[in-house]
């Protein structure tokens, strides 16, 4: 017999969830994540992936993965530490040092697991961590798992920052205390504010943590957020994914050679966590070649989310204050944003509704990524979609 409490939790939480229509249902993509996908038989622009780059389906990463595949074959085989480190994990971890500009680097299975890895071997129950509100939830749970007390600051408030890191600084309470941020936040596509979070990180000798899974391969030439302002050398911990501009799986930590040092006998992800197939990071290292000899992609991108952007802003739409090519559709109530979303689904884009609570209340957006790998006439046509929509719903 199966236990009855856990049948009636699961019950009972689902019904409501479903009754309030917040039940999530997940759309299957038949084939690739490219510029246009298939769902329920359906072809639709996608403006909703991470693919910035649109290196998931690049002929050159599936290559080197399908190489990597006939030497290595398709699994690590044991934990890092066992005899999981493979010559590709190295080549890998070297490449993303030097596209970074630190001492070393340390890969993991994903971005989430870099969090949940780096936060809990750095700090502990006696020291702080001043993190901005709207960090991510893989920053939230790494430092829960840390037990170092958690002290938000306002969004990008700077002000705010200082004076929690003053008075936590002052208190003589904790051994360390650590400012976390996401380089780019990814809801609104703003750029963390790091010269002065840096500024005040040396005011009060704080550990800097920047979580650039939005802004590697996108910003500073793609080497993320922390080059794009020239900062190598004064943030501590740089994390990233392998997952969204690089377009594969995995994530890293960068810094100094002792944090790495540290993080490959600490963090327990990597400890006892099998690491990424020989497919992914031989793929990941493959893109990283790619950025590292080449803005086209990058240029590409940028073009095609200014184009993106002017089409929106010149229908009429609240596209927010984006500085990166995350381009929200801010529409207010939820429920209206979200029969938005089923329009342009019906109509022939893929760009999902994003409401309380990922984003606050009464700020429900559809949010638009575009990509490398759209042509202007998908872009094209996604405009005239929102057009037709947005005057349907008297939005515009
Ligand atoms: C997507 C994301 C992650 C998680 O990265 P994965 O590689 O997908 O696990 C972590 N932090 C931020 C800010 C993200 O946007």
């Amino acid at each position: 017999m199966t236990s009855s409490k856990l049948n009636g939790f699961l019950n009972e939480n689902l019904e409501e969830l479903r009754g309030l229509g917040l039940y999530n249902d997940i759309d299957p993509v038949q084939g690739a994540n490219g510029p246009i996908i298939t769902i329920n038989d359906k072809k639709l622009i996608n403006l909703s992936s991470n693919n910035y780059l649109g290196l998931a389906t690049d002929d050159r990463l599936k290559e080197v993965a399908i190489d990597a595949v006939q030497s290595h074959g398709v699994g690590a085989g044991a934990v890092r530490t066992i005899n999981g480190t493979l010559d590709l994990h190295l080549q890998l971890e070297d490449k993303i040092a030097k596209f970074k500009g630190t001492e070393a680097a340390i890969s993991y299975q994903s971005g989430f697991n870099c969090n949940m890895a780096a936060i809990s071997a750095v700090m502990d129950k006696n020291d702080a961590i001043l993190s901005d509100e709207l960090n991510h939830a893989s920053i939230i749970d790494g430092c829960r798992l840390s037990r170092a007390k958690i002290i938000r600051f306002n969004h990008s408030d700077m002000e705010d920052l200082r004076a929690k890191a003053k008075e936590a600084v002052e208190s003589g309470q904790y051994n360390k205390v650590m400012v976390i941020t996401d380089g780019v936040f990814s809801m609104d596509g703003d750029v963390a504010r790091l010269p002065e979070i840096v500024k005040i990180a040396e005011e009060f000798d704080l550990i800097t943590y920047v979580d650039d899974a939005h802004g590697s391969g996108v910003l500073g030439k793609g080497a993320g957020t922390v080059k794009h302002f020239g900062l190598q050398d004064k943030v501590d911990m740089q994390m990233g994914t392998l997952s969204k501009a690089i377009g594969v799986i995995g994530g890293y930590v960068a810094g100094k050679q002792n944090l790495i040092d540290w993080l490959k006998v600490r963090s327990r992800p990597f400890l006892f966590s099998t690491a990424v197939s020989p497919a992914d990071a031989a793929a990941s290292a493959k893109a990283i070649d790619i950025l590292t000899e080449s803005t086209d992609l990058q240029n590409r991108m940028w073009e095609n989310s200014d184009y993106l952007k002017q089409g929106l802003k010149s229908l009429g739409y609240d596209i927010g204050k984006s500085e990166t090519p995350i381009t929200p559709c801010i529409i207010g109530d939820e429920k209206l944003t979200q029969q938005f979303s089923k329009r342009l689904y019906e109509e022939g884009v893929y760009a999902k509704s994003i409401v309380f609570p990922t984003v606050p209340k009464g700020t429900g957006r559809v949010r638009n990524m575009p990509t490398a790998a759209h042509t202007k006439e998908m872009l094209d046509d996604a405009i005239k979609i929102y057009e037709k929509v947005g005057k349907e719903l008297g939005l515009i």
